[in-house]
């Protein structure tokens, strides 16, 4: 089949993407949508007929596959079937919607909280509600891409300040007009380098300068704070961010995105933001999942404590061999390899020794800076992390990556 078009810029850029996609494909260095035919426990995965350690999972305190939490997804469908009547403003909400609700705000030490279809919906339709035109957007450069598009969405000025760099925020705020509206915006911890905003000094910035704070939790929930809180929790601040969003589908082994913040505030979005007027609500098995899910880490702590631990003993292993992890302090583990093609020569050895990881490369990350990127779960266990490390130094000699 063909296209009805010729030759055109539409056409030349899917024919680019295809082609790096093949050329990868046939030198056995394309990684991406592999299928995983089977979890076993959250750490190890069976990938074409291979089973192998997982190093690649969002599941940060290894709740996937949870009893509890299996048993409420599947008690939801019993009670109200897989799908709703649609939107939630008109037939699509249900009470598990608001006990997921009230349970989040309660996790977040908020008053409230809305929960939409996804956190990369999330991110869209919250900054896009409340910003618009004339106000002001001051972003971290590294940013998940769903904050770069809200921002785009929403027709404010567009501003980006320099990786967790605070003299550069303030620089930013002082050249917006003391009047307008302002919102700053950062990630808890840094998807692709595993780091930490600086939140003690952003909140004071965003109090000097009047702007609003909005924080995006993806990979902080269950990971930062004793009790798995968050940010906040982590640096013994207490209700500081005025829009505390994060997602369902990473600790929290279920899917959809969530903002908790005052009452006032989400009643706002409630009635003003579009993914939630006019996109179907969270199915409820999903929605039961999510509700379980923050009891658990609450009943479990043991889990942030090991996830803990692990965390340590994978970048501790790591340096010491002498790979570049740069500024993690997460379960988000960078392992620095340079160009796109040495990030993925690198994921092929580890693949061959039945290690599961993926790269991460341009446009995804800057230029020079591909990486591995390998997480750690609370569900590995310490041995399980100790053979993971020497499978990356096995082929980090062998790519000549480390000596
Ligand atoms: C994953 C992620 C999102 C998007 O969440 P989804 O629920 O997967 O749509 C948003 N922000 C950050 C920082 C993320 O890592």
């Amino acid at each position: 089949m063909d296209f009805n078009t010729a030759d055109d810029n539409v056409m030349r850029r899917i024919r680019a993407m295809n082609q790096r996609v093949q050329g990868l494909k046939e030198a056995d260095l394309y990684f991406y949508n592999l299928p995983v035919q089977e979890i076993k426990g959250g750490a190890r995965v069976v990938v074409q007929g291979r089973e192998m350690g997982m190093y690649a999972s969002y599941s940060y305190l290894g709740l996937l596959g949870h009893p509890r939490i299996n048993r409420a997804a599947k008690e939801a469908i019993d009670r109200f079937g897989s799908g709703t009547h649609g939107v939630r403003t008109l037939a699509g909400t249900l009470t598990i919607h608001q006990e997921l609700e009230e349970t989040i705000a309660a996790f977040k030490h908020a008053e409230a909280a809305i929960t939409f279809s996804s956190g990369y919906a999330t991110n869209l339709t919250v900054i896009s509600t409340l910003m618009g035109r004339g106000d002001y957007v001051i972003s971290d450069k590294l940013n998940h891409a769903s904050i770069v598009d809200g921002c785009l969405m929403s027709g404010a000025e567009f501003r980006r300040f320099r990786h967790n760099d605070m003299e550069d925020l303030e620089r930013r705020l002082q050249q917006v007009p003391p009047d307008a509206a302002k919102l700053v915006i950062a990630d808890a911890v840094f998807s692709m380098d595993g780091d930490i905003i600086d939140l003690p000094r952003v909140v004071e910035l965003c109090r000097k300068y009047n702007a609003w704070l909005m924080i995006d939790e993806a990979h902080s929930v269950g990971v930062l704070g004793e009790t798995g809180r968050g940010i906040e929790e982590h640096f013994g601040m207490e209700d500081v961010i005025d829009i505390k969003m994060g997602t369902l589908s990473k600790t929290i082994p279920s899917v959809g995105g969530y903002v908790a913040g005052r009452k006032e505030l989400i009643n706002y979005l409630r009635h003003a933001s579009r993914a939630y007027i006019f996109s179907a609500a969270l199915p409820p098995a999903q929605a039961a999942a999510a509700n379980e899910a923050f009891k658990v880490i609450l009943d479990e702590p043991w889990r942030i404590q090991r996830l803990r631990e692990n965390t340590e003993i994978f970048i501790k292993g790591l340096k010491s061999a002498g790979f570049d992890t740069m500024l993690t302090q997460t379960a988000i583990v960078p392992i620095l390899c340079g160009s796109d093609e040495r990030a993925f020569m690198m994921t092929r050895a580890c693949h061959h020794r039945d290690i599961f990881v993926l790269p991460v490369v341009s446009p995804a990350v800057p230029e020079g800076l591909a990486r591995l990127r390998a997480t750690v779960t609370a569900a590995h266990e310490p041995e399980d992390i100790e053979h993971a490390i020497e499978v990356m130094i096995e082929s980090g000699r062998e790519i000549g990556l480390i000596s």
